[in-house]
């Protein structure tokens, strides 16, 4: 008996030690690379005194990472990029809501899950970029007339198996239905001017090389490429221009990077806190820079090159509904051929 009580009283005091360790901590899992998020959580700690432990990673590996760990994970936090991959993060079980009037404040309602699962903590927009010289942005309007004949063999976009895509198709269906959205993929298909390969930098690089007249893309490549060293990369970009589409109805297709509280956090207190500094204005107008995004708080500004790009009509539909309609997003991209 005695020994029974001297092993509880060790035990007891073991994890009363445990939990001293990790008041002043907290750890996140990360799909962002480091250099594009440590500097933030390190002006956090100096304001805090709470540790951030950052494990960064691809996101689908970080998403199972979660599952395989479970309750044992030493996640407090994820951060990931597409309402598509939050909203699996949600359906996956390894998030929890978290109720938070600052969050829900600055975080516009349909950029933040519904049930308060992830919240956007910055912007991008998936935009129409076009080849200057080529072609007369006088013929554009939206990415429905990208199915029109006119554009045969000079579209450039990525395969359907990349979440901006589906994302992309998603956004459609929620909004003009499944059967328009079938027919439009059928004969935007029928334009590309080759079958999908590489990534949003890829279909730039390809435009500026003459393989195609029109390509689609997240803004923050393109605002990368336009500013980065690469010297290539840079006058491939400045061989094209940008298209806002769809400005006379629900405009153009945007997506968010975003974070959740996984189920299994220990730092509830702590993640919380991080959420929220993510919002305030200083990390807003860092994170959104950095990572060449447009900041989720209204009041706070973009870089000069996203400036350069004008004011837009972003599509208002709720990014967590672009989630639910994943599947369906996919079967179709599939049915109309999209590789
Ligand atoms: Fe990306």
């Amino acid at each position: 008996m005695r020994m029974k009580i001297t092993m509880l009283m060790l035990l007891l005091f073991a994890s009363i030690q445990t939990s001293w360790a990790d008041s002043d901590e907290v750890n996140l899992y990360s799909a962002r690379k480091e250099a594009l998020i440590k500097p933030l959580l390190e002006e956090f700690t100096l304001e805090t005194g709470i540790k951030v432990n950052l494990v960064t990673g691809k996101a689908s590996a970080l998403l199972q990472r979660l599952l395989t760990e479970g309750r044992n994970t030493p996640a407090d936090l994820f951060i990931t990029t597409d309402a598509g991959r939050l909203h699996r993060a949600r359906e996956a079980g390894v998030l929890q809501p978290v109720l938070s009037p600052q969050l829900s404040s600055v975080v516009p309602a349909n950029l933040r899950d519904a049930d308060a699962y992830w919240y956007g903590l910055s912007q991008r927009a998936r935009p129409i970029f076009y080849v200057k010289g080529k072609v007369d942005p006088q013929q554009l309007s939206t990415y429905e007339a990208l199915a029109d004949s006119q554009w045969k063999g000079r579209i450039c976009i990525r395969s359907s198996g990349n979440i901006y895509n589906q994302s992309l198709v998603a956004s459609m269906i929620a909004n003009i239905g499944e059967t328009k959205t079938e027919a439009w993929a059928k004969a935007f298909v029928a334009n590309f001017a080759r079958p999908p390969k590489g990534g949003d930098k890829d279909q730039i690089k390809a435009a500026a090389a003459g393989r195609c007249d029109i390509a689609i893309a997240n803004t923050y490549y393109v605002a990368k490429m336009l500013t980065g060293k690469d010297q290539d990369l840079k006058k491939a970009a400045e061989a094209v221009a940008l298209f806002w589409p769809n400005q006379s109805d629900r405009g153009a297709h945007i997506n968010v990077s975003g974070i959740g509280m996984t189920s299994a956090a220990k730092n509830r207190e702590n993640a919380i806190k991080l959420m929220e500094y993510l919002v305030s204005d200083k990390a807003q107008q860092w994170y959104a820079q950095a990572n060449q995004e447009y900041p989720v708080k209204k009041a706070v500004q973009a870089s000069p090159t996203l400036q350069s790009w004008g004011e837009f009509k972003s599509d208002g539909v709720a990014l967590s509904r672009l989630g639910e309609l994943n599947a369906d997003a996919v079967r179709l991209m599939d049915r109309a051929g999209w590789k």
